[in-house]
């Protein structure tokens, strides 16, 4: 670490826990004042309470609030230590942005502290650990048409009920690399796999046609014209159990854990394990990951604009094209996401 970085990093730990004593010290006088307007009430708040209290930073237009309720006891305590700051001199903070972003809590604060950065960072953390609409403690919750912070109560009355199959094993636990997985097969009611391309978040990939498992009969009009047509055959064309074995071993050299992102396990995920006849190598964690580009409405847009740029130089409907699209729309999602809400995304 930099010298000046390890400096600003030790300095800031300090002031931060004199902040946290100035805060509390404020929030004890505060009592004994007049008026209970100014004390943080217990459970919830409501908008007009916050703004009432911190006008100067959270009324627009230098400033406002745009998030669940269950964040603003975080706004509150964000802005009781900005005003501590002032209190011992810090230039005048004039305005703060709460605002929810993909399940995330963005907050601005204009102001060039590094105490106030670090103080900004630490409050959106908390409120990654914290349910947007009560305040209970919460992690992130993602299903089709939505990505939030909610606590297990909000969480289910929202989310698909999950079943694990099974725990990862210990050795999964470190991040894993992602491998992007796509595949096409005869047909919605009776797949059989045709062909299967994945991408991993490094640029590997691996491609294979089956030769034998299914057959032109057995596809649906959709797939004899979109999806045959489309097919490389040469070198890519290959006995099924053979391509099982060569997956296997193209997964197993990564040497680390790997996770699969599909976008329809239902199909993909399960026709793979079917094609690994239930070996999955050991580095393999035992659930893929689910990526719905609905879950983040206001990406979408941008999301299908990275998949029609990767369709441009390579056409849809082709397992491995389709795998690496779908690896640039979830670049995308990720350089736009919360740091926090990413890191959880991830253990899902
Ligand atoms: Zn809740």
């Amino acid at each position: 670490m930099p010298l000046l970085t390890e400096f600003k990093h030790r300095f800031g730990r300090y002031a931060l826990s004199v902040v946290e004593w100035i805060v509390a010290f404020k929030r004890s006088t505060e009592r004994l004042l007049p008026g209970t307007w100014r004390i943080k009430p217990e459970g919830n708040i409501a908008l007009e309470r916050l703004t009432d209290r911190f006008p100067r930073y959270l009324c627009a237009p230098q400033g406002g609030v745009a998030c669940g309720e269950g964040w603003y006891p975080v706004v509150w305590d964000l802005c009781t230590a900005i005003e501590a700051l002032e209190h011992l001199g810090m230039p005048r903070v004039t305005g703060v942005h709460a605002e929810e972003r993909l399940g995330g809590l963005f907050l601005r604060a204009a102001s060039s502290s590094f105490i106030v950065r670090e103080l900004t960072r630490e409050a959106e953390l908390k409120a990654a650990a914290t349910c947007e609409e009560c305040g209970n403690p919460g992690s992130l919750k993602i299903g089709h048409g939505f990505a939030k912070t909610l606590c297990s109560e909000h969480g289910s009355a929202r989310q698909r009920p999950r079943q694990r199959t099974s725990t990862p094993s210990a050795n999964l636990s470190t991040t894993p690399k992602l491998v992007f997985l796509d595949t096409e097969f005869t047909d919605l009611e009776y797949p059989q796999l045709i062909s299967i391309g994945l991408v991993s978040d490094s640029g590997e990939r691996f491609y294979a046609e089956l030769s034998n498992g299914w057959s032109p009969e057995g596809c649906s009009a959709f797939v004899r014209e979109h999806i045959l047509p489309q097919l490389t055959a040469g070198e890519f064309l290959q006995e099924r159990f053979f391509a099982g074995r060569r997956l296997a071993d193209w997964l197993a050299e990564f040497g680390q854990p790997v996770r699969v992102v599909t976008d329809a396990p239902g199909y993909d995920w399960v026709l793979m394990a079917d094609l690994l006849e239930g070996n999955l190598p050991e580095n393999l964690h035992s659930e893929p990951l689910a990526f719905y580009c609905e879950s983040f409405p206001e990406l979408v847009p941008l999301l299908q604009e990275a998949r029609q740029k990767a369709f441009a130089d390579a056409p849809a409907h082709h397992a491995l094209n389709d795998a690496e699209a779908l690896r640039e729309a979830w670049e995308v999602m990720t350089s736009n996401l919360h740091p926090a809400i990413l890191d959880q995304y991830l253990r899902l």
